[in-house]
């Protein structure tokens, strides 16, 4: 069973944003992007193994952990101390993270929720249930951030942020 995100998500009732901040930086602590100078998030091989293209996934260097960068205007997903290694074209899936205007761009990779979605899920129903359905699915073990979202870690963060987006949008449209 994976319990590698959210290992507690009923016990931490206020921590949806913080949820991600359960994954401090370690290696990534210090580093920035060469590109954008943001600092970077660690994240395992296995992530990159399981996202970058074929033809990307041949170059991955020898090590285990790698910095992602979080910057939606920055064209690099991936780099170590002082080296840019991989960009967007290199990775099998839309980085939702860098396409914050895209609505059809996922903000959670497991269970494929978009800003689209959520906000059909709102307008039909005047709220949104989503995370309640993936703080569910993390607790029966069904969530692998690992292996399908590109940050490598818990969606819950963004989804939170597009659900408030959403809303808001949702009533100004309503005024
Ligand atoms: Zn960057």
């Amino acid at each position: 069973m994976s319990q590698a995100c959210c290992p507690n998500p009923e016990s931490t009732p206020t921590a949806v944003e913080s949820c991600c901040e359960l994954h401090p930086p370690i290696a990534c602590g210090p580093t920035t992007c060469p590109a954008c100078g943001a600092l970077g998030r660690p994240v395992k091989r296995l992530t990159l193994g399981a996202l970058l293209t074929p033809a990307a996934r041949a170059r991955i260097p020898r090590q285990e952990e790698f910095c992602f960068c979080r910057t939606a205007t920055c064209d690099v997903v991936y780099f170590r101390p002082g080296e840019a290694l991989f960009r967007q074209a290199d990775l099998s899936v839309d980085v939702g993270l860098k396409e914050p205007h895209q609505p059809s761009a996922p903000v959670c990779y497991c269970f494929g929720w978009t800003p689209q979605k959520i906000r059909a899920e709102i307008e039909a129903t005047d709220k949104s249930t989503v995370i309640e359905q993936i703080k569910a699915q993390v607790k029966a073990g069904n969530c692998y951030c690992e292996v399908t979202n590109p940050q490598g870690s818990c969606c819950l963060g963004n989804v939170a942020k597009a659900v408030q987006e959403a809303i808001a949008s949702f009533s100004k449209k309503d005024q």
